[in-house]
């Protein structure tokens, strides 16, 4: 069994500096956008230190990094430049992954705005068979999502249905947030067991790629999206986390995260401190 645990790093100084501050942390993954999550623009590849960065890891055992694709895609938008920016910004972003060395993509499956959800689902599985006929190794993971307004995948029916319209679908994975799943209803805290064998019936466990490990600034089922720090209490700036140190460390030493890249996306302080290296120690430790 081998722990794989990392979080969200900045790719501002390459790949290089990515895996510097996944180091300075004790993480042996790692995930980054491969530019600012709000938009589009991208660097070029040979500004990246990309030789340097995958000597790095090597030396580090740093490997098996995610890319998250940026908020702004919606494969689930009626409108065309949108859909159509979604498309090629994704077709292009696997081959920035693949060069980086990644081998997932992390995509919220899209917002179905002022249409419905079977409209959105049509449409994302439609954007998947179009970016899917380039053939690659690496996984796109649907995130599973908090419900929030008209996003989809804030149940395991909508990614499953998703994945049954996609022709070429043995590329696709999932990504499992622990805040969206519990902000969405899942009840993580007192029943993951049960989660697990529910997301098996569903989409079925092979398809079960990567893990979000973030606290919850709210109860269970309220459709919120606001990550806290783990087991922060009331003294915490960003506030109190509902779902705990017991249950993250547990789905931490779970089977079914072995051997699988577990990332914190818990909040920064303030502008300058996060917690990354506490919580990555708070969570491999064996109890
Ligand atoms: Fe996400
Ligand atoms: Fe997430
Ligand atoms: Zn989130």
């Amino acid at each position: 069994m081998a722990l794989k645990l990392g979080s969200h790093v900045s790719i501002a100084k390459g790949l290089l500096g990515a895996a510097k501050e996944a180091a300075s942390y004790g993480s042996n993954t790692f995930m980054i956008y491969t530019g600012a999550p709000q938009n589009t623009r991208r660097a070029p590849l040979e500004n990246m230190k990309i030789e340097e960065g995958k000597a790095f890891m090597k030396e580090h055992g740093i490997d098996d990094i995610v890319v998250h694709a940026p908020y702004i895609v919606n494969l689930a938008s009626y409108k065309p430049h949108i859909y159509e920016l979604g498309i090629s910004f994704l077709t292009n972003e696997i081959q920035r992954a693949q060069a980086l060395g990644a081998n997932y993509i992390v995509l919220h499956p899209g917002a179905y705005t002022d249409r419905d959800v079977d409209y959105g689902l049509q449409r994302i599985a439609h954007a998947l068979n179009q970016i899917l006929q380039q053939e690659s190794d690496l996984f796109i993971c649907l995130e599973t999502m908090a419900g929030k307004g008209t996003e989809i995948g804030r149940n395991f029916e909508e990614l499953a249905s998703i994945i049954e319209k996609v022709e070429k679908n043995d590329k696709i994975g999932v990504c499992f947030d622990t805040c969206h799943t519990h902000d969405s209803g899942y009840d993580i805290v007192h029943d993951f067991d049960g989660v697990m064998e529910e997301f098996d019936r569903v989409i079925g466990l092979d398809r079960l790629k990567v893990f979000h490990l973030n606290g919850s600034l709210n109860p269970r089922g309220a459709r919120k999206d606001r990550h806290a720090n783990i087991d922060a209490d009331e003294t915490n700036p960003r506030g109190k986390d509902y779902i705990g140190f017991e249950t993250l460390h547990k789905i931490v030493h779970h089977p079914v995260a072995q051997n699988k890249p577990l990332i914190l996306e818990t909040p920064w302080l303030d502008a300058t401190t996060n917690l990354y290296k506490e919580e990555i120690a708070m969570l491999r430790e064996p109890r």
